[in-house]
This record gives structure tokens, sequence and C-alpha cells, in this order.
């Protein structure tokens, strides 16, 4: 049985005092909940969102995380960092990493690798553009991405990874997939997970993400094969964010 997780991605966003009232506004409102929640907060505010989540039951993550152990590396952030504050989840892969800071599929695939080597567990975003499903291309792209990620997580094991697929054109346009497209690639990317091993793709949670809000959001958790979401714009509003995950 596969818990939903609903899982917040804030981006650049935030400040002390919005992330007050909003972490504040998500632990009041989480108590009951049938879904598990975690927020991906900007890295500064982690330790924030460790104090005001500390004994709620909501899990806090980082939005990416260095392949790098420590060094001169100007910028990045690893694994034993964000273990420092607790962190549950790191994203990888996101496509505003992969399109604006030129990430490729190999170097998503080493983030995982050394995200679940550092205690966490990665979120691994995949997706195609709207180019890529206008010509047909979308199943081709989801595999590709996916593929170095199951070859390098394999020894450390599937189970311990969450993918979101996110098709990029859904992203913050408040253009959402049907729950049917999106069904259909979580279905595929389930059956690639179970090529690979049969045992964790029952259990592996798939997220979908792009442009969730409370109004979408049963329709989406409704389906077979999606098993929480990975929310942007709706995860920065506490009443939208829980009433996304009553609906899981
Ligand atoms: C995201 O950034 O992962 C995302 C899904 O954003 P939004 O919900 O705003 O489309």
């Amino acid at each position: 049985m596969r818990i939903p997780l609903i899982a917040g991605n804030w981006k650049m966003n935030g400040s002390l005092a919005s992330n007050a009232s909003l972490l504040e506004g998500i632990r009041a409102g989480a108590a009951g909940l049938g879904a598990e929640l975690a927020v991906c907060v900007p890295a500064p505010y982690l330790a924030q969102t460790q104090t005001a989540l500390s004994g709620s039951g909501v899990n806090w993550g980082a939005q990416d995380v260095s392949v790098h152990a420590s060094g001169a590396y100007t910028g990045e952030i690893s694994a034993a960092m964000l273990n420092d504050f607790a962190c549950r989840y790191a994203i990888v892969g996101h496509s505003e990493r992969r399109s604006y800071h030129g990430e490729s599929d190999e170097l998503v695939a080493q983030k995982a690798v050394t995200a679940i080597a550092g205690g966490l567990t990665p979120i691994v975003c995949v997706g195609e553009t709207l180019e890529q499903r206008e010509q047909g291309d979308t199943h081709a792209v989801v595999t590709r991405q996916l593929a170095p990620v199951l070859a390098a997580v394999a020894e450390a094991g599937l189970s311990k990874i969450v993918i979101a697929y996110e098709p990029v054109w859904a992203i913050g346009t408040g253009k959402t997939a049907t729950p049917e497209m999106a069904q259909e690639v979580h279905e595929l990317i389930r059956a690639t997970l179970a090529q690979a091993d049969a045992a964790a793709a029952t259990t592996v949670r798939i997220l979908y993400g792009g442009s969730m809000k409370p109004d979408n959001a049963a329709e989406l958790l409704a389906k077979a094969d999606i098993d929480g979401g990975l929310i942007g714009g709706a995860s920065l509003k506490a009443a939208d964010f829980l009433a996304i995950a009553r609906a899981a």
C-alpha cells in the first residue's frame, strides 16, 4: 500500500515572516490526514522549517543536493548539510534545474544516488516539454530521463526513491494534464520501474506535478498510479496545500 505524498516545492519564494505563518498553518492542519505531507524549502529556511515542523508529522527537505560531499563547490549544498537540518527529502532533476542550470540525465541520476547514500529520499523529476509532447515523444523522453536513474540507483535499491512526473508545459502555467494523460505516463513509469525491479515498482510513489490545485487534485489523485503531488504555487498557501492533501 502506497501512502500518498503531498510535497510542496516552494521554489525561490518566502521570507522569515511569511514562512512563519505558512508553516504554522500547515502544522495546525496536518493532523489526521490520510496523506504524508512534506515541504521542500529554500536552504536558508531549513532551520526555521525544522523548528516549526518538528514533532508535527510533516516532513521537510531541499530542492536540490550536490553530487559532491564537500570542498570547493561554491554555492552547492551537500547531503550531509541537509542532514544537519533533519531533511527527509531532496528534489533532484526539477525541470527548472535541468533547463536553467543545464543538468543532464546522468547528473540527476548521480544526485539521486548521492541523496540516498546521504540518508535522504530523492524526489526525482521527469517530464516532457510541450514541443516534445506535440511531436509524440513523451514516452521516449520520460524513459530516457529515467534510464540512468534506474541504473544508478539499482544497487542502493529502487524502493528508496520517489518519482515526480511533471510535464514541463503544466508547471506554473495553470494548464494541468488531464487525469487520463497523467495516468498514462504514470503507468509507463511504473512499468519501466517493474522491468528493473518488480517489487520496488509496487511500492515506489509516483507523484504528479504541474498546476495541481484544490479543484483538480481529487480527480488526478483518484488515478491508480498517481500516488500524490509535487505542488509548486499551491503549496505557498496553507489552506490550498492542505485542501490538496485532504483530496488524497
Ligand atoms: C513544481 O514546480 O514542481 C510545480 C509543480 O509547480 P506548479 O504546481 O506551480 O505548477
